[in-house]
Parts: C-alpha cells; structure tokens; sequence
C-alpha cells in the first residue's frame, strides 16, 4: 500500500516551490520552477505531484498552500480560495485551491505566503513558550504574518502589514514610494523594489555603508515601534530578500530602541532585543514548512 504524505506549495510571485514530505525530517521531494500564467503554473504544479506521487509509491492525503495575494479567505464567499486583485498579470481571480482539488481530488488548505511563513517559523520554536508572534517578510514586497494566540490571524481579510503608513519625511527622503494603492506607504518605500528605484542599484549591490541603509532601518523600526505598540509581539522574525543584508539588524535595534524611547518596560526590548527581533530561522524555507504544517493541520 502506498505511504500516505503531504503535499506543499510556496506559490511566489516569480517563483513556485513544490515539496512532497511526511513531516518536517522526511522529505520525498521538492523543486522550484517560475510562476508563468496561472494554467501553465497550477499544470506544472499537479503534474509534479502527480508524478511524484507515482513514481514514489505515495499516496498524498491534503495539501497546503502559502500563496501570493491578496487572496479570499472566508470560508462563506463564493470566491473563497481565490487570488483577488492582485497586480500580478493574469491572476486576478484565480480559483487557485479549487483547480488545485479538483486536479489532485484532495482537500487543500490555503492561507498567504507570509502566514505560512508565520506559521513555519513559530512551529519551529517548539521549546518557546511564545503565544503572540509576528513574521515580517521584507523583499519584492513587505507583508506581515500575525500569531496571536497561537493561531493565525485572519479577521475581515487578513492583515497587510506592508501598506501601513510610516511618517515619511519628504525633506530628507524626496523619493515618493511606488505602492500603486497609497505610493508612500510602509511597502512603497521600503520593499526592495523601491530600494532599487530610489538609488538605482538592488539591494545586493548597495554598499554595506551607503546611506540607504539608515533610510532602510529607520522605516522598518518606525514600522516596528508600531507593532510592538499595537500587538505587544514576543517574537519578531524579519525574513525576506532585503533581510539577507543581516547588518541591518544592529541598525534596527537601535533605532527601535530610540523611537520606543524606554516607554515600554521589557528586558526583550533592552538588552535582549536580540532574542525580541530575529531572521528566521527556517531561512528561506519558512513558508514552504508552513505550507506542509497547514496541510498537516487539515488532517487532525
Ligand atoms: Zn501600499
């Protein structure tokens, strides 16, 4: 009889990630390919689970999808498991979990990219007594994934952390944002995308002390202060592209710590802001983890 596992899939703006596994130490397989139109992308998607599936003797019994959005979460739309209005070419309304059951005949569970990531990295803090937690992802765009209580937040939507407003101070920083919704939102001027369009250079060639870095620290604490504010996290991961620049770390504890001016008592936001604010521990696999927890979950 065929071992029964679970299905995974990181679905990313330019890139999808597929990963067949038991649980999180037993992996079967796993492969990238490009995001192209949403028919040719869900195809490459099912036809990799199931000639995975075939070829290893498996038998999948649900999958979990962590998906670029904005996506419907409520469970009473019509459009429930859809990608709504988002900018990406072609996939406006796309019926995402539902092709993806229909295709495979297994239940799928599905939540944003960035909840999975949440999701992925506050399970591999097992040994933490942490019930209020929040995943930051800073790279193509800035999104935020809420644990509060140990469980996903959801509520009207689900929450977009990357569109709120930060002050912006057009003095010193003339640059006017490029989020096409609210142009100088938290997104708009701190996604990696708008590095490159301020200084004409990515992240990656940015010199370590160019003064982008300081314009970049002082928006993400701003954004920090509040959510440490709002939510009173006890964990904060910062995950995404920009973040592989990890000499941006020192430079944001300062200046969270500066804004916060020590009105906040916690010893996590004074000498241990370092276990407060962190990468992830996952790297670059928090959400395709978090992915397989979901999936795990709609089998309990
Ligand atoms: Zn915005």
């Amino acid at each position: 009889m065929a071992e029964k596992a679970f299905g995974a899939i990181e679905l990313g703006g330019t890139k999808t990630f597929v990963m067949i596994a038991k649980d999180k130490t037993n992996i079967y397989s796993r492969k990238i390919f490009p995001t192209l139109s949403p028919n040719q992308t869900i195809s490459d998607i099912t036809n990799f689970f199931k000639d995975e599936t075939n070829s290893l003797d498996l038998e999948l019994a649900s999958i979990g999808i962590g998906s670029f959005g904005p996506l419907d979460l409520d469970p009473e739309s019509k459009t429930f498991g859809y990608i709504t209005s988002t900018p990406k070419e072609g996939w406006q309304f796309t019926n995402l979990k539902g092709k993806i059951e229909e295709s495979l005949q297994i239940p799928a569970a599905i939540d944003t990219d960035v909840n999975a990531s949440a999701l992925g990295e506050f399970r591999s803090l097992l040994k933490q007594d942490i019930d209020s937690f929040v995943y930051i992802t800073i790279g193509t765009g800035i999104g935020g994934g809420f644990i509060i209580n140990r469980e996903l937040v959801h509520g009207l939507v689900h929450p977009e952390f990357g569109h709120i407003r930060i002050p912006h101070n057009k003095r010193m920083d003339p640059f006017p944002g490029i989020c096409p919704y609210h142009r100088d939102c938290f997104e708009g001027l701190a996604s990696g995308p708008a590095l490159e369009e301020r200084w004409h250079m990515t992240a990656e060639m940015l010199p370590k002390e160019h003064m982008a870095w300081e314009l970049e620290a002082d928006y993400i604490s701003l954004a920090l202060m509040n959510l440490i504010c709002t939510v009173s996290p006890q964990k904060i991961i910062l995950g995404g592209g920009v973040m592989h620049q990890l000499h941006l770390f020192k430079k944001i504890y300062q200046k969270t710590q500066r804004y916060l001016n020590n009105y906040i008592k916690s010893k996590y936001l004074d000498e241990q802001i370092r276990d407060l604010i962190m990468p992830p521990k996952l790297k670059d696999n928090s959400g395709i983890f978090g992915a397989l927890h979901l999936a795990i979950d709609t089998n309990k």
